[in-house]
């Protein structure tokens, strides 16, 4: 079981399974909501995360219509997005894991839209905007 929560400690989560996908947003939008140069999220069926404390302090923020972003409203911590019209997946910030996961399903996209100080690592799948599908 894989445990998360926000910098002030109080939301707190549980992902079920795995962790096997890491994708790494370097849109603007993802860049000024996590303040640095992406976010790294892991889509997940939202029936694999369960809140364990904190419902009350979650608020959210949507920058573009029909996706909501959520964040812990004490602290700030980014957690999860969703988008309306895919309302059984959540989009969960890996940055607020406590538990140690490792991933080697790991890409980037929107790196068009990245930071100019911003540099990706080697040999890891790059998509100029968002991730063609299969
Ligand atoms: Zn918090
Ligand atoms: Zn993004």
């Amino acid at each position: 079981m894989i445990t998360g929560s926000c910098l002030c400690a109080g939301v707190r989560y549980v992902i079920d399974g795995t962790i096997d996908e890491v994708s790494i947003c370097h849109c603007g939008q993802c860049r000024k909501a996590s303040g640095g140069g992406g976010i790294a999220v892991c889509p997940l069926p939202s029936s694999r995360f369960r809140l364990l404390q904190g419902q009350d302090l979650l608020r959210e923020f949507r920058a573009t219509p029909g996706k909501a972003r959520v964040f812990c409203g004490r602290c700030g911590s980014p957690l999860y997005s969703c988008r309306d019209d895919l309302p059984d997946t959540l989009r969960v910030r890996l940055g607020s894991l406590d538990s140690p996961v490792t991933c080697a399903n790991r890409y980037h996209i929107h790196v068009d839209s990245r930071a100019s100080w911003d540099t990706l690592p080697e040999g890891e799948p790059r998509y100029p905007g968002a991730r063609p599908t299969a």
